[in-house]
């Protein structure tokens, strides 16, 4: 089945045109600064030809309108007809409670994620653009949601309340959700692939380490724990971000410098994490050039994000019972050697022997310990347009069997 895969944020686009059935990649790109006279649109198709034009894009409807003109264009694209643009895979940040899987796009389907917006107000209205817009520029095309937080959803009770008064979590559902649920789901399914072992007999620990990061304990197939809470602030260091602090300290900070809620936001989000830390950069890449230089608040800011992975490395074996692999996905994990080495390093009493020759060659998906490793560790590069597509097609395929 031929899906287009849409990532709407709140300024910008992404999306790849895949056939599930051979999972290429048809054509993918970006449609970036939406809401400008000079919005650009960049796209790339399987054959390697290349197009980059700017124009104004006013809105998501005028973006997709671009994206479904550029798939069809004569001299870039890569149909004939709309048509076959059979079905259409959204990736939606908040699904509540409402949602454990990916469903397709009814009505209903558009309430719920409307009643979720409070949740992740930064994420949900643009996504849902996205979605409103395909409706109505493809109204006969089935439109699937792809949810951020549905992985986490079978996470047990103990694992996602908070401990605060109970009634907050009836009242306002403050709760642990998790996010990068469609990485951590794609990377531990691999991994067992990898490893040639049944997903129901592995302990994985999974770690997105992107801009954002989270890790997620998946115990038999099914997260019981992660990072990330009732939103992405919580748990690792990230570019950006603090991850876990004292409470208090927001509190404190707002009474001592005098800030608003939406300044203490912003510093906790923007100007927190790796960047908050060095004090030059959130990028891993400059942090870790920086630190080769002798910077020490480079230095420190490197060993903080790493030593919180460890941290939670051991929190999850703990909580696992054990641990039978460790999978480092994302920018960062994907990429950074030294960053898997820092954070693996200390952790043989778990039975994890990094094979350095392993962990430094350049293949982009690898096991990295020594073949005698009791617990295996793996660089997968994560791959979540194509979770979003294989789950849009199968979800099609069976309506479209059912209504036959
Ligand atoms: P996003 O969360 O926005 O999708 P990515 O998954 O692309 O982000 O990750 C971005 C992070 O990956 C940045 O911190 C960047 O520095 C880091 N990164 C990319 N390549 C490398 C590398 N070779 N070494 C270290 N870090 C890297």
């Amino acid at each position: 089945m031929k899906v287009l895969v849409l990532n709407s944020g709140s300024s910008s686009i992404k999306y790849q045109f895949i056939e599930t059935t051979t999972r290429q990649v048809l054509a993918r790109g970006q449609v970036e600064r939406i809401g400008m006279d000079d919005a650009v649109l960049s796209h790339v198709r399987i054959d390697g030809d290349t197009v980059k034009f700017s124009a104004e894009i006013l809105d998501h409807n005028i973006a997709i309108e671009y994206v479904v003109a550029i798939l069809l264009s004569k001299n870039h694209g890569v149909i004939k007809d709309k048509s076959e643009i059979e079905a259409v895979g959204h990736r939606v940040v908040h699904g509540g409670e409402e949602f454990s899987g990916s469903v397709l796009v009814t009505d209903e389907v558009i309430e719920k994620i409307k009643e979720n917006i409070e949740l992740a107000p930064l994420h949900n209205p643009h996504n849902l653009r996205g979605i409103i817009a395909c409706k109505r520029l493809l109204p006969d095309t089935p439109q699937v949601a792809v949810f951020d937080t549905a992985f986490h959803q079978k996470m047990p009770e103990h694992a996602f309340i908070y401990g605060l008064p109970y009634e907050l979590y009836k009242k306002y559902k403050i709760r642990r959700y998790g996010f990068h649920g469609t990485s951590h789901r794609y990377v531990s399914k691999r991994a067992s692939e990898i490893l040639g072992v049944p997903i129901e007999k592995l302990r994985i620990i999974t770690a997105h380490l992107g801009n954002g990061c989270s890790m997620a304990a998946v115990m038999y197939g099914v997260s019981v724990d992660t990072t990330m809470g009732f939103t992405p602030l919580e748990g690792l260091l990230m570019g950006t971000r603090s991850g876990d602090i004292d409470p208090a300290i927001v509190l404190y900070i707002m009474g001592k410098e005098g800030l608003s809620m939406a300044e203490v936001n912003a510093l906790l989000n923007k100007h927190s994490g790796l960047l908050g830390i060095s004090g030059v950069s959130s990028d891993m890449r400059e942090i870790i050039e920086e630190m080769r230089n002798g910077n020490p608040r480079a230095r420190l800011a490197f060993d903080v994000f790493c030593y919180r992975i460890k941290k939670y490395i051991g929190a999850y074996s703990a909580v696992m019972g054990g641990v039978d692999a460790i999978v480092f996905t994302a920018g960062i994990g994907e990429n950074s050697p030294d960053v898997r080495k820092k954070i693996c390093e200390g952790l043989e009493f778990l039975g994890i022997k990094i094979d350095d020759e392993k962990n430094n060659s350049p293949e982009r998906e690898k096991i990295i310990t020594t073949d005698d490793s009791l617990v295996k560790v793996l660089v997968i590069p994560t791959n979540e347009e194509l979770v979003i597509a294989l789950d849009t097609a199968e979800i099609v395929s069976k309506v479209l069997a059912n209504t036959k």
